[in-house]
């Protein structure tokens, strides 16, 4: 029988990658919890309306990427295919709203029906912060400066850039929207046919396209700038300002909108060119007419979301990820229990122990060598092997490899533990 191949566009992550994923997730929650954004959970399927009457029925997303299917009761479901649209729905039919502003923040697998390729999945993985129920634009800028502060702790911050872009209140953005409709109107036919199909129904999208057709005439289309009522500057305003306040670079990307529909006022991406085509590591804005779009009354918000697997790729493996661990070799079979009991006293005490469950001793130190060095090349490592004796100095003999002072301590700490304990063996 053969066996089924994994779907495409998913990944099994494993090994380097996998350790650099992880080192991203717990950073992001380091850092969260330093701006005190609440940890929430979601359901990784909604009822296909809440995507499709928030992030627009003309947005790539909706149009032609999402898992959607009915259930076994008729009901339209779709695979979140991004975070913010669920996180409004959860605010509004839970009541969250006692807690306005709210900052919340997760990380999860999101769904989307693309062309799979480097930096691009099927399923891919996000970590998502929002600030809820907060119209100040001081909730932009702090949303901003987490970013920052996680792309710096992540170290990374070099080379990815921040562009921002206001999209205005509605007014600005009508009016804008009327401009574009006529410039690209003027040249029609030489646009990509998507971007034809756009011209009417959503002149934004033509901004976010990736057809060279089109990119030529985007640097030539009217700019949000000659739009902006005075609110709407006043509110990029005191964006950037914060931003210049709190020490965070950003450079200004007239024509950045979102690949969503749901933005107004800011909006932004960090972008870094050593990701080849897959170069928007973090994106986000302020998206004050969502809620109202899934029925709840006005409620202003703000959020990002950036990619785990892109942010996972800059990481690489430059991060201090020292292995501490200790390798538990029994000299013979009948000592396999009692090694065992030994690794549970050691972890008990915090100490990493690593073993195996079969070969001689020997093999197993020259495995457990290769693992930690494999995981990291200036890990600490011991080798303690376990034979039968009756007093301490008998029972066990520790070894490491280089001898550093790390080692010798970590040896001495082992041996420490187990002269106090006597294990009760
Ligand atoms: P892109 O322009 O690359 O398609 P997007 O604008 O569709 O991105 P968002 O919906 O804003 O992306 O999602 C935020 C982040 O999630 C992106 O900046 C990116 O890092 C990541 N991301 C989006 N789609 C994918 C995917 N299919 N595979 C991997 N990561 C993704
Ligand atoms: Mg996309």
């Amino acid at each position: 029988m053969n066996t089924p191949q994994a779907i495409r566009g998913t990944q099994d992550i494993f090994g380097a990658e996998a350790e650099a994923f992880a080192h991203v997730v717990e950073t992001f929650e380091r850092v969260r919890k330093l701006y005190r954004f609440r940890r929430i959970e979601m359901p990784v399927f909604e009822k296909t309306e809440v995507f499709s009457r928030s992030i627009g029925e003309t947005t790539d997303v909706v149009s032609k990427e999402m898992y959607s299917f009915e259930d076994r009761g008729g009901e339209s479901l779709t695979l979140r295919p991004e975070f913010t649209a669920g996180i409004c729905r959860a605010y509004l039919t839970n009541g969250w709203q006692q807690h306005a502003p709210l900052k919340v923040a997760t990380h999860g697998p999101l769904f989307r029906y693309e062309r799979p390729q480097k930096g691009r999945y099927r399923q891919f993985h996000q970590l998502d912060a929002e600030i809820l129920g907060a119209g100040e634009p001081q909730a932009d800028v702090e949303l901003l400066v987490l970013a920052d502060q996680l792309l710096k702790e992540l170290g990374i911050a070099d080379g990815v850039t921040l562009m921002l872009n206001t999209l205005g209140d509605a007014e600005s953005r009508d009016a804008w929207r009327a401009a574009l409709v006529e410039y690209f109107r003027a040249v029609k036919a030489e646009l990509s046919e998507d971007s034809q199909d756009r011209l009417e129904r959503n002149p934004l999208r033509i901004l976010d396209s990736k057809d060279p057709r089109d990119q030529a005439f985007v640097a030539d289309a009217p700019r949000i700038d000659d739009f902006l009522s005075s609110e709407a500057q006043d509110f990029f305003g005191k964006v950037t300002s914060g931003l210049d306040a709190a020490g965070v670079a950003w450079t200004r990307a007239p024509s950045l909108v979102r690949g969503l529909d749901y933005y107004r006022h800011t909006a932004f991406e960090f972008v870094t060119d050593r990701l080849g085509a897959q170069g928007t590591v973090l994106g986000g804005g302020r998206y004050d007419g969502l809620m109202e779009s899934l029925g709840g009354p006005f409620t202003p918000a703000v959020g990002w979301a950036a990619g785990i697997e892109r942010l996972a790729m800059l990481v690489g493996d430059r991060f201090p990820h020292a292995e501490v661990s200790v390798a538990i070799l029994p000299e013979s079979d009948d000592l396999e229990a009692k090694a065992a009991a030994i690794a549970a006293l050691l972890r008990r005490e915090g100490i990493s122990c690593w073993t195996a469950f079969r070969q001689n001793p020997k093999k197993r130190n020259a495995k457990a060598r290769s693992e930690i060095a494999m995981a990291s090349s200036d890990g600490v490592y011991a080798a303690l092997y376990v034979r039968s004796g009756e007093i301490p100095s008998q029972e066990f003999k520790i070894t490491s490899v280089s001898e550093t002072e790390a080692e010798l301590r970590l040896s001495r700490r082992v041996m420490q533990i187990l002269g106090e304990d006597k294990f009760g063996l």
